[in-house]
């Protein structure tokens, strides 16, 4: 934080430290960079370890996502968001509820450069709830005064006190008129859904102030062309929801193609005249009692449609239509509630090693028991999880399982005590800052060595950013697991950086397996890449052996590991310890002086 040169400001540091409320500074791409006392004390962090980190990192999984789909957006757009209910996970691992809000700061701030930075506000929600209640206590006193005080805050918790407008609360509990009519009634229910168009391009140019007075005037203008049936509310941002009582779609779009005429219309903000626009979506509720969050993620997909039409115009969303982008999200919400409920699986397969034909580890392979499409492969979800960040707790869940299985194998046969356990690290999970303390934290709950724990990272991966991946790696080599450079061949790793990657040991990707023996460009690659392995002093993994002939191949060119079909498929655990038990017995059976 700067002092203020300004003697009519007060001292903001001193402020900023003493605020009531939780006070955090993020730059732009959310890494923390300053916090307030009031936020370490009530959270129990310590300055050094929030700096740095992500805001996100102390919530979890599910705030997360409301976070990034939410919030990340939303401050994208319009520059702010208020009061969004999250949870803040404190030092002690508990959840503390709080009301997060923030704001961007304009691009060429002096402060900072040409650094945007973002305000996060948070305070106790109980403090809030509290302050409520306190409010309703005084005014207890006087019965007239204890009502308008109730009156007040209802009317503040249904408003949105910037327009007046219904907020999203408001607008749930004024439903009861439409979704009831009267007998007889013939009438059906249209949600308009209307945002405007380069809404961000007024807040960025004229300031948070210009954009809120735009907001004004545009809730202004809506209000009186609705009738007396109709409800207007603000959901969040830019975004404005009209409900009314239509005879039909004509009816319903005619009222948008009014609408839009108004909204054209030049407004003044700040002495300034502007013209805006705003794109529309419409959807007539369904006969059989469509719910209100239906209607409105109808008329958000068509509202989407008319964006991509290139606004200024409404749509009618088509009942059965779909959108990728809501499909999307349902499908993280899926995977999300799968992560937290158990959907996950893990799959073990064989590491060989092809000197002794002895099993000498597994690799962990996730899959996803989803509710009705049966069990997925990693290819179905682990895009997604990486994209929506969902792998931090994906990997992490891997992890822990893994090593929990670990443990359970050592327990049951002592001789698994040498298995090693290989465990999949995404891109995204490699930059992670917390990756090495949540590595450490999983073998610490396990007391499993940590020697027998290899974490594998793709080659494309490494070769993204190799100075923070060397970075990252010497760290993880520093709590004394082992590493893998994975699907070698397909990444363009220079020799240069693999010598100096602290890893030990490199896996030929399948491709190249694939094409062993029948492909010479193939072989011969795989050759080099078992030579560059020993050359950098580590081991040669062949994975995706398929056929005998394969393994004989790799054996005679000196491959040190290879997994495989032609060894195992990925197992379930329970199948993976019996498939164990049966290639040791018959390898002392082979290995019996004969009768
Ligand atoms: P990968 O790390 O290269 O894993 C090997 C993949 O090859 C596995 O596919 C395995 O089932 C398959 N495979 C093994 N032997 C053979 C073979 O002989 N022939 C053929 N055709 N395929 C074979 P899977 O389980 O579908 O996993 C695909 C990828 O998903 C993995 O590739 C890995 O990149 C990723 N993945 C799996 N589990 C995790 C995880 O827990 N975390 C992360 N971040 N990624 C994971
Ligand atoms: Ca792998
Ligand atoms: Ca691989």
């Amino acid at each position: 934080m700067t002092g203020t040169t300004d003697p009519s400001l007060p001292d903001f540091e001193a402020w900023f430290h003493q605020a009531p409320s939780g006070y955090l500074i993020t730059d732009d791409i959310g890494r923390i960079t300053a916090v307030n006392d009031t936020f370490l004390h009530w959270t129990g962090h310590s300055r050094p370890n929030l700096l740095g980190s992500k805001l996100q990192d102390l919530m979890p999984v599910g705030d997360q996502i409301l976070y990034s789909t939410h919030c990340i957006p939303q401050l994208g757009i319009t520059g702010a968001v208020s009061e969004i209910v999250i949870e803040i996970i404190g030092a002690d691992n508990e959840r503390r509820a709080a009301l997060l809000s923030a704001s961007r700061s304009p691009a060429s701030g002096q402060d900072h450069g040409n650094v945007r930075v973002i305000i996060f506000s948070a305070h106790e929600r109980r403090m809030y709830e509290r302050e409520l209640v306190t409010a309703l206590r005084v005014a207890e006193e006087s019965e007239a005064r204890r009502a308008r005080a109730e009156k007040e805050l209802h009317h503040l918790a249904l408003h949105d006190a910037l327009t007046g407008l219904l907020n999203r609360a408001g607008l749930e509990a004024t439903l009861e008129q439409f979704l009831t009519p009267p007998p007889g009634d013939t009438n059906a229910i249209a949600a308009l859904f209307i945002d405007l168009d380069h809404f961000k391009a007024v807040n960025d140019s004229l300031g948070h102030a210009a954009g809120d007075e735009l907001l004004v005037s545009v809730a202004r203008r809506l209000l009186p062309t609705t009738r007396r049936n109709s409800t207007v509310a603000r959901l969040s941002g830019d975004e404005f929801i009209v409900l009314e009582t239509v005879a039909g779609p004509q009816e319903a779009t005619a009222l948008a193609a009014r609408l839009l005429a108004i909204l054209k219309a030049p407004m003044l903000i700040q002495g300034l005249e502007i013209v805006t626009s705003a794109s529309i979506g419409v959807a007539i509720a369904e006969k059989d009692g469509e719910s209100i969050e239906e209607l409105i993620r109808r008329a958000d997909i068509a509202m989407y449609r008319a964006k991509a039409l290139g606004r200024s115009r409404w749509e009618l969303h088509i009942p059965a239509e779909s959108d990728p982008s809501v499909d999307r999200l349902r499908a993280l919400g899926e995977l999300r509630h799968g992560i937290n409920d158990g959907a996950l699986r893990v799959h073990y397969q064989p590491r060989i090693d092809l000197h002794t034909g002895h099993t000498v580890g597994v690799e962990a392979l996730v899959r996803w028991q989803h509710p009705t499409r049966g069990l997925l492969p990693p290819s179905e979800f682990i895009g997604m999880a990486e994209e929506s960040g969902l792998i931090r707790s994906l990997g992490a869940w891997v992890l822990q399982e893994t090593l929990k299985q670990a443990e359970r194998w050592y327990q049951e046969d002592s001789n698994s005590a040498k298995l090693e356990y290989a465990v999949n690290l995404s891109a995204r999970q490699l930059n992670d800052p917390g990756l090495v303390h949540m590595v450490e934290d999983a073998l610490r709950r396990r007391k499993v060595d940590p020697s027998r724990l290899l974490l594998e990272i793709t080659e494309t991966a490494l070769m993204s950013d190799p100075e923070a991946a060397l970075e990252s790696l010497t760290r993880l080599k520093d709590v004394g697991v082992s590493l893998a450079v994975d699907d070698f061949g397909t990444g363009y790793s220079s020799l240069t950086y693999l010598k100096k990657f602290p890893v030990d040991e490199l896996k030929i990707d399948r491709s190249f397996i694939t094409g062993l023996n029948s492909n010479t460009g193939d072989t011969a690659i795989v050759g080099s890449c078992i030579d560059l392995a020993h050359a950098v002093g580590i081991r040669a993994v062949a994975e995706g052996v398929e056929t005998s002939e394969q393994a004989q191949t790799l054996t005679s060119m000196g491959c040190d590991l290879a997994q495989g079909f032609h060894f195992a498929r990925p197992l379930p655990a329970p199948l993976l310890a019996a498939w164990l038990h049966a290639s040791t017995q018959q390898r002392q059976d082979t290995h019996k002086p004969g009768p």
